[in-house]
């Protein structure tokens, strides 16, 4: 006659399902044949394990708490995981959760497209319509996969369970390994008549034109998350987001440098000497720019908040103007005659050489920012 099953276990006998669990698991680790493997610790092994095969079972609990024998007569003396659920023993060693079916319906991939703007654009933010392909719940079956009045199956090769189950041998002995059901792909169930609109994946291809808001300051590489605009899962599951990734157009006249702008003008050095007001066209529009008498080639002449806006704050960048001084390269008889004089109004006629180190007078640094490229 068997030993009592809670008394084998070691626990009370209105012990919870997690404290049998627990109490199994412990034991079946002092006495799995593996790691003690005399005769009577593997008598003990059986025993322990026939009691958690019942009691963790709420059916077999029940019928045994009623005075009957849910392993029908097999005793303690049953072979190993004999009518034993392998997921069960497996879970009580490895902590591993049973996998059962897995489901048809799962979340759809994010997706990543780059999106193109101009300065203008990434600057001040603009609404933009772009086309998308990507996956739509089938309409004709609402994700379901199946043809119109049909329903799903339960795989007779599993019973529903999404896996199968074979014995091999390993250096544990026998053991029971479960894989993925051949038949219905580990789903537990069959489509006997798929969906002629999405041919049963519940979902169909299509392009759709989306309205998209380009928030005012980004920049290459910015990445705009729409969510739930990206394809729908499988089975007409919930859809993952769309991530739009800015790539920024090079502009011809501006260099942009973070919110920053940059550009240069050439000026005539008559202008440069004189002063004047130019007008330059900013992302804004027109905008006068005042250039002082005397202006340098290479002086900086900074337009507050004309720069791009700021992506995660108010207000803008600014926009830095570069003043190129032209030195005139053809001279007409009168011109010269005019340069001549001035030259000797002002005793420049053969100046004294005035030498300076190239690196305190900001030109070693534009050289070498030309160098460089920058
Ligand atoms: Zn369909
Ligand atoms: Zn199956």
């Amino acid at each position: 006659m068997a030993t009592d099953y809670y008394t084998a276990l070691g626990v009370a006998r209105d012990a919870t399902p997690e404290e049998i669990k627990r109490a199994y698991r412990k034991l079946a680790r002092e006495l799995h044949p593996d790691v003690n493997p005399d005769p009577a610790t593997q008598d003990r092994f059986k025993e322990v394990t026939a009691a958690y095969e019942v009691l963790s079972d709420p059916e077999k609990r029940q019928m045994y708490d009623l005075g009957g024998d849910p392993r029908g007569g097999g005793g303690a003396g049953a072979g190993f995981g004999q009518g034993f659920g392998f997921g069960d023993i497996m879970d009580a060693f490895f902590g591993t959760q049973s996998r059962g079916p897995r489901p048809r319906t799962s979340r759809g991939k994010d997706a990543l497209i780059r999106l193109q703007v101009d300065l203008a654009e990434a600057a001040f933010g603009a609404t933009r319509e772009i086309a998308v392909d990507t996956a739509v719940a089938c309409e004709s079956c609402h994700g379901a996969g199946t043809a119109p009045d049909t329903q799903v199956v339960t795989c007779t090769m599993c019973g529903g369970r999404g896996e199968v189950q074979s014995v091999q041998r390993s250096f544990l002995g026998q053991v029971m390994t479960s894989r993925p059901c051949p038949q219905c792909q580990g789903y537990g169930t069959l489509i006997p008549h798929p969906c002629p609109e999405c041919s049963g994946e519940g979902r169909v291809r299509t392009r759709r034109t989306l309205t998209v808001k380009i928030p005012a300051g980004v920049d290459t590489g910015t990445r705009i998350q729409l969510t739930g605009e990206g394809e729908v899962g499988p089975g007409g599951g919930q859809p993952g987001d769309l991530f739009l990734e800015v790539v920024e157009i090079p502009h011809e006249v501006f260099t942009r440098q973070g919110d920053d702008l940059h550009c240069t003008v050439s000026l005539p050095m008559t202008a440069a000497a004189l002063g004047t007001t130019l007008d330059l066209e900013t992302l804004d529009g027109t905008e006068p720019i005042e250039i002082r008498p005397g202006t340098q080639s290479g002086q900086v002449v900074t337009l507050r908040q004309q720069g791009t806006h700021h992506l995660r704050s108010t207000g803008r960048g600014d926009l830095h103007v570069h003043v190129e001084v032209i030195t005139p390269t053809k001279l007409d008889a009168r011109q010269e005659e005019l340069l001549r004089e001035l030259a000797a109004l002002r005793e420049e006629e053969k100046p004294g050489v005035q030498q300076g180190n190239v690196a305190q007078s900001g030109l070693f640094s534009r050289l070498r920012d030309a160098f460089n490229g920058r």
